[in-house]
């Protein structure tokens, strides 16, 4: 079997910077608790809590673990860090730039009387940053375009739309559409990651070619970035979606010629490196 890896695939440049933070706090004995996962990779989350930093989901929890407190790449809302602030926890920020970017431009926003759209799933943690400590009439968050259809626009004649970083800008072409009909002053931050774009721009180049049987995605379940390229992959070419090797099924890819395979802003290479690996085997 022969494997073709992405152009570009896996780890984005907030990911390894939250990677390397926590590895840097433990090299240096300290240890501590990761609130919600330090990036949406069940691989990644077991290392870390062998490394001393598990992940929990709830500020009190992290007492525990030497009062220490990691914000994960996704953000957390500003009553968070107070909230952290009051129990008297050290916090470890990850918070990637270009998140950070979009919490300043949602402040600027409001200052300038903007109604917030944010495009996006509403329990995603990054989204729940966002709009956590937002007044309820001053914000919405919309995934689905029916969403946006009900919306009654006409009260909020100024809305400024940011996107979750890891959506697929194309889906939400029509979202736009219909507020920019119906919003007279429409502004739009193109919030979504660089990272995110080039890995599914990279797989859509293995989508295209006819001599690729089939497409292996490898990444976190709960990792959105990494459920868009499935779902790129899915509409192209039959497509395995796994965590790790131990995943992979030698029955149902038996007979494939050529597999590509990518890989979502949260998986680790090593996790890419051991999938290739199996599936050469299985060749
Ligand atoms: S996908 Fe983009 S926004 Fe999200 S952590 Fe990575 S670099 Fe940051």
């Amino acid at each position: 079997m022969e494997v073709v890896l992405a152009e570009k695939y896996g780890f984005c440049a907030g990911v390894r910077v939250a990677d390397k933070l926590v590895r840097l706090a433990a090299k240096k004995g300290l240890s501590g608790a990761i609130l919600g996962q330090v990036v949406h990779n069940e691989s990644v989350e077991r290392e870390m809590a062998d490394l001393g930093f598990p992940t929990v989901h709830g500020l009190e929890e992290a007492r525990a673990h030497e009062g220490r407190i990691v914000f994960s790449a996704h953000g957390v809302a500003p009553s968070v860090r107070h909230e952290a602030a009051s129990l008297g926890l050290t916090a470890i920020d990850t918070t990637c730039k270009f998140v950070t970017d979009i919490h300043r431009e949602i402040d600027r926003s409001l200052a300038d009387g903007c109604f917030i759209a944010v495009l996006g799933q509403k329990g995603h943690r990054e989204v729940i940053g966002y709009t956590k400590d937002l007044a309820e009439d001053r914000h919405g968050v919309f995934y689905d375009l029916d969403e946006v259809r009900a919306f009654p626009w006409e009260a909020h004649p100024k809305v400024k739309v940011v996107f979750q970083t890891t959506l697929n800008a194309e889906r939400f072409a029509d979202h736009v559409a219909e507020m920019r009909r119906r919003v007279p002053d429409l502004r739009i931050a193109d919030t979504i990651c660089y990272a995110t774009k080039e890995n599914q721009d990279a797989l859509r180049v293995l989508c295209a070619d006819p001599s690729i049987d089939a497409i292996v995605i490898i990444g976190g379940r709960h990792s959105k970035n990494t459920k868009e390229l499935v779902r790129i992959a899915e509409e192209a070419k039959r497509t395995f979606f796994v965590g790790t090797a131990a995943d992979l099924d030698p029955a149902a890819l038996a007979g494939l010629r050529k597999v590509g395979v990518s890989a979502g802003a949260s998986t680790p290479d090593y996790d890419v490196e051991a999938v290739i690996e199996a599936l050469k085997a299985i060749g």
